[in-house]
């Protein structure tokens, strides 16, 4: 990544079931697009479990990591985790996530521009809604936690996935899309958000 301009940095997202459900594909993409961004891959399907565990397990560190968050939030919360286990959380969480994101059609998408990990995350909020900050598609759009989801037996419905870092947009994007399927282009309004001289708008 080093040596790429900025401009050039990917992001992988999904519109997870309950956002295509609730009708909000064109909000999202709005706010994507709105900032700047540019869409150079896009699909709509039905996805299995297996690719969903692939998905979450791109990262071996995952399940690990996602567990000691887990028990951390429970702890934090003054409540009990249900194991002391990360691992035997996670696998737990994997499965909603499985049920979860499998139960209807989703969205793929890859997005490109400066920064488009961080910007893509700012726009899209923090993980669990009751958390998001106003003003973020999950903090303007969804309403649950984890206190609800867990009793439930369910995973947390926050209506994306949207990559946490450059290294795993890098392995979502290739999991997700084959390479003839992302669009090389330019967007005419890259000259002025990324040009450095602003050259030829005065006549
Ligand atoms: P993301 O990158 O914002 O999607 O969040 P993570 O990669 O940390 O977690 C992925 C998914 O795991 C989330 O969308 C949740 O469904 C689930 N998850 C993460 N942390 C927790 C947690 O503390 N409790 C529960 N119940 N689920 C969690
Ligand atoms: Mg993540």
């Amino acid at each position: 990544m080093a040596d790429k301009h900025h401009k050039e940095e990917r992001t992988f997202v999904i519109i997870k079931p309950d956002g295509v459900q609730r009708s909000l594909i064109g909000e999202v993409i709005k706010r994507y697009e709105k900032i700047g961004l540019k869409l150079v891959g896009l699909k709509m399907g039905v996805t299995t479990p297996d690719m969903v565990e692939k998905h979450y397990t791109l990262d071996p560190e995952w399940m690990r990591k996602t567990g000691e968050k887990t028990i951390a939030n429970y702890k934090k919360k003054g409540q009990e985790p249900p194991s002391e286990d990360p691992l035997e959380i996670t696998k737990v969480v994997l499965e909603s996530l499985k049920r979860y994101i499998t139960s209807g059609p989703v969205i793929m998408m890859v997005w490109q521009g400066a920064h488009a990990v961080g910007i893509v995350r700012k726009l899209t909020g923090a993980t669990e809604p009751l958390s998001s900050d106003v003003g973020t598609i999950r903090g303007d759009f969804v309403l649950d936690s984890y206190v609800m989801s867990d009793v439930a037996g369910r995973a947390v419905r926050n209506i994306l996935h949207a990559s946490g870092t450059v290294e795993e947009a890098e392995d979502e994007i290739k999991l997700w899309f084959k390479e003839d399927e992302l669009i090389n282009y330019r967007l005419i309004q890259e000259a002025i958000l990324y040009d450095v001289d602003l050259d030829g708008i005065l006549e």
